[in-house]
């Protein structure tokens, strides 16, 4: 009997397991991690082109299977099955290539875990569910344009190889799926910024893609997480505080500006796209910031005090220097959404110049 909740629909298609692995172009010496082999479909078809398979499985009825299945033959010492769930891991087994028929419930979070490898693997083949698979491929303007599709397209290339009927499926999922082939940038093709500050950055501006950068940078808990790592960074480096922004009025006459932008008001989306976007996209890929969270738990309690702290002057300087980035980079009235990959670059290292990080 399969499990739902693990995301158990087993390949009954023999030609698309043949596909799936085909498609890794794997070599002799390879070793590949394989996530979720349930009874071993596509499992025992890599163990036949590959050096070793690293099978992660996280229900040990499908461990056992998979183990039985090639019990006793000369495939049996090529594999290691481990028993386990593949995000709480805290790395990834190093491999050159990684091929899952991807269980739903993990797509974003094994994307994102492969992509943050230091060492990723040289090619990964993985279906997933179709929303999703259009997701890795959207472009900017697109309807389905995230966090998630920024992120691949920066660190990886992606290829949509082939269509997936519901059908090929025991039990037959909800919906259709799709192959994909993401070929991780290695070397000096890797781009040379850190995964988590690109990535912290996207989150901040991906939280409401359809606001403008501007007002994702006015929003108190951002700027309050922008002044604790700059302190951080130039105490670290043994940096003064940078006052010459402030000392030559270049905060551009908003200091006496509250900072905090109603957070209501920015959730609603002044131009409906909310609705139109789905909730799909902020809720799965573009979670919020762990600093927003904090923030709305006692946001009752923020509302209700409205005698606030006066500005620190380490607040006033980040707050001139983000505006100083913003307007230095002519992205502050361009949206999340409308960004590509060179614009979020060029934001990141706009912000290292003024001391400020994300991570
Ligand atoms: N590879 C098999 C096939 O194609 O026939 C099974 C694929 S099935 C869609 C997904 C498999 O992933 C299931 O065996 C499930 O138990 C396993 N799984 C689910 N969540 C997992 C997790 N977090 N870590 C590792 N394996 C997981």
């Amino acid at each position: 009997k399969f499990d739902k909740d693990f995301g158990q629909h087993i390949l009954k298609n023999p030609g698309i397991s043949d596909a799936i692995v085909d498609k890794a172009y794997l070599k002799p010496t390879d070793v590949v991690v394989e996530v979720g082999p349930g009874t071993g479909n596509i499992t025992v078809r890599a163990l036949e082109k590959a050096k070793k398979v690293i099978a992660i499985e996280l229900d040990p009825r499908m461990g056992a299977e998979v183990t039985k299945r090639v019990q006793g033959t000369p495939l049996a010492k090529k594999l290691e099955v481990i028993l386990g769930d593949v995000i709480k891991m805290p790395e990834m087994p190093p491999c050159d290539a990684l091929i899952s028929n991807t269980p739903y419930q993990i797509s974003s979070p094994l994307i994102f875990k492969m992509l943050a490898m230091k060492n990723p693997p040289r090619v990964a083949v993985l279906m997933f569910q179709r929303e999703f698979a259009k997701r890795l491929v959207a472009r900017p303007g697109d309807a389905l344009y995230s966090r998630l599709s920024v992120n691949v397209n920066f660190w990886a290339t992606c290829k949509h190889i082939m269509k997936v009927g519901k059908q090929n499926f025991r039990p037959p999922p909800k919906v259709e799926s799709d192959v994909v082939r993401i070929e991780p940038l290695v070397g000096s093709a890797r781009p040379d910024v850190a995964f988590e500050e690109f990535d912290g950055l996207l989150r901040i501006v991906f939280n409401r893609k359809n606001k403008t950068l501007n007002a994702a940078f006015g929003v108190r808990e951002v700027l309050t997480m922008c002044e604790r790592n700059y302190k951080v960074y130039c105490g670290l480096n043994g940096i003064p505080i940078d006052e010459s922004v402030v000392a030559n009025g270049a905060a551009g006459g908003d200091m006496d500006v509250d900072m905090e932008v109603d957070e209501e008001e920015d959730d609603a989306d002044e131009e409906g796209g909310e609705e139109e976007f789905g909730a799909m996209d902020e809720d799965e890929d573009d979670e919020m910031p762990a600093f927003f969270k904090e923030n709305k738990e006692d946001k009752d309690a923020t509302t209700k005090t409205p005698a606030r702290n006066p500005k620190s002057k380490v607040a006033l300087i980040v707050k001139a220097k983000v505006n100083k980035v913003l307007t230095g980079t002519g992205l502050g009235d361009k949206r999340a959404r409308q960004c590509d990959q060179n614009d979020f670059l060029k934001l990141l290292l706009a912000f290292h110049e003024e001391g400020i990080h994300f991570s």
